[in-house]
């Protein structure tokens, strides 16, 4: 029996370019981070604060809640605050339901937004809703904006899905329930395309989601997608969960279409804990494009899982500090020193391991485990360039790798 893998990525997905606020969406563009706030947008504080840790975090689009007459007012205001913060963050419009009145009533708010998001499944097809459609659309045509056309299972359009269910009742059932739901969620992002480049959208205007909560539909859905179209397209698993499932389950997802060149841009929606840091989803998807290889965002440190030889928990608070000083030095590091993104540093646990990934690593230590020798040699660009000896092992090695870094 013989069994064949194609594994190397394959080659990105042709798609239409769409410029969002200065940041390249698809067109070959590098796959793009984006996120989503949380707070009440009318609440404008709070809203400046969370879309500039999420911008300061990775997030190079942020999405914002745009539901009622005080947040559509309360646009403009925060991306004013943001540029005099010097944050030059592109902010997405989620509109539902009265999406095209409050455009059209606060034109600051339309014109303060980089993109529109429109749900087709409750801003959808039919007679009054295709009004409704048409009216944000044409705004968007007005203000030179692009639209992303977000298609969601739980606000499918029910109209289009009984259509094609009973389609498929009337030829006998050819397909299960499942595909008549990914053939709907697929033919809503479609359809809403062509109605908006029938109003006047241009191509590079368009970018489609359709996002699902099961692994196997968003893939499905996706892959059809993306053979039916060469719009952009914004990839996410909705209602991940929390905790780590949330992660694997988005990682798993992503990870799968990423792999076979679909996707422009990627949000990881993960359900924060009570209080819960919002930029973890941005963590998670700077993440899963650097492990995948895709685009570097901040020096990786490779660290063992440790095991029965290393009792104390010195090189797993070595590997956290210097994991969690990287990021925070991150945005300074960028502009000061280009390039360190793809520096890689390795802390391991013992000798076993530890030399070996410690020399493939730009700067690696091997630490003492328990019963060794309390010496720690420290590899430098693949060669052993000094042991570290005593009580503060680990502060010498944090220093080292600034120096490095800085060097
Ligand atoms: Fe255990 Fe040493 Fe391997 Fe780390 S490098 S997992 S401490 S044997």
């Amino acid at each position: 029996m013989s069994f064949s893998f194609d594994f190397e990525p394959k080659p990105r997905r042709q798609s239409v370019g769409v410029n969002v606020g200065g940041v390249m969406v698809g067109g070959g563009a590098p796959v793009v981070v984006q996120s989503m706030t949380n707070t009440d947008t009318a609440d404008i504080d709070a809203t400046v604060a969370q879309v500039a840790a999420l911008f300061r975090a990775g997030s190079e689009i942020v999405r914002i809640t745009v539901d009622r007459d005080e947040s559509a007012a309360a646009v403009p205001k925060i991306r004013e605050r943001l540029l005099r913060l010097g944050m030059d963050v592109p902010l997405v419009g989620d509109f539902h339901y009265i999406g095209h009145k409050l455009l059209a009533d606060h034109p600051a708010c339309a014109e303060a937004l980089a993109k529109y998001r429109i749900n087709p499944g409750n801003v959808g097809f039919k007679d009054k809703k295709d009004r409704q459609f048409g009216a944000i659309v044409e705004t968007a045509i007005r203000h030179d904006k692009p639209v992303r056309i977000g298609v969601n299972w739980g606000s499918l359009d029910q109209e289009l899905l009984t259509r094609l269910m009973d389609e498929n009742q009337e030829k006998g059932f050819p397909l299960t329930a499942q595909e008549v739901m990914r053939e709907a969620i697929c033919q809503s992002a479609l359809l809403s395309a062509e109605l908006a480049e029938e109003i006047g959208l241009a191509r590079d205007k368009i970018i489609l989601s359709a996002k699902v909560s099961n692994v196997q539909d968003l893939i499905a859905v996706y892959a059809m997608l993306s053979a039916r179209s060469d719009h952009a397209l914004h990839l996410g698993l909705t209602e991940a969960g929390m905790g780590t499932k949330g992660i694997v389950a988005s990682s798993a997802s992503l990870g799968i279409l990423l792999q076979q060149g679909i996707g422009d841009t990627i949000r990881i929606s993960l359900t924060p804990e009570p209080g819960g840091d919002r930029t973890r989803e941005v963590q998670v998807a700077q993440e899963l494009l650097q492990v995948m290889g895709f685009r570097q965002f901040v020096p990786v440190v490779a660290a063992c899982p440790g095991c029965g030889r290393t009792t104390s928990t010195v090189f797993q608070e070595l590997a956290q500090k210097i994991q969690d000083d990287i990021r925070k030095n991150m945005p300074v590091w960028r502009e000061k020193y280009p390039g360190v993104e793809a520096l890689k540093v390795a802390v391991m646990g013992c000798i076993v391991n530890g030399p070996g990934e410690s020399k493939h690593a730009d700067i690696g230590i091997s630490l003492p485990g328990t019963g060794e020798l309390p010496a720690a040699p420290v590899y430098i660009d693949g060669k052993k360039a000094m042991t570290l000896r005593g009580a503060n092992i680990a502060g010498e090695f944090e220093a080292l790798v600034a120096d490095y870094i800085e060097q």
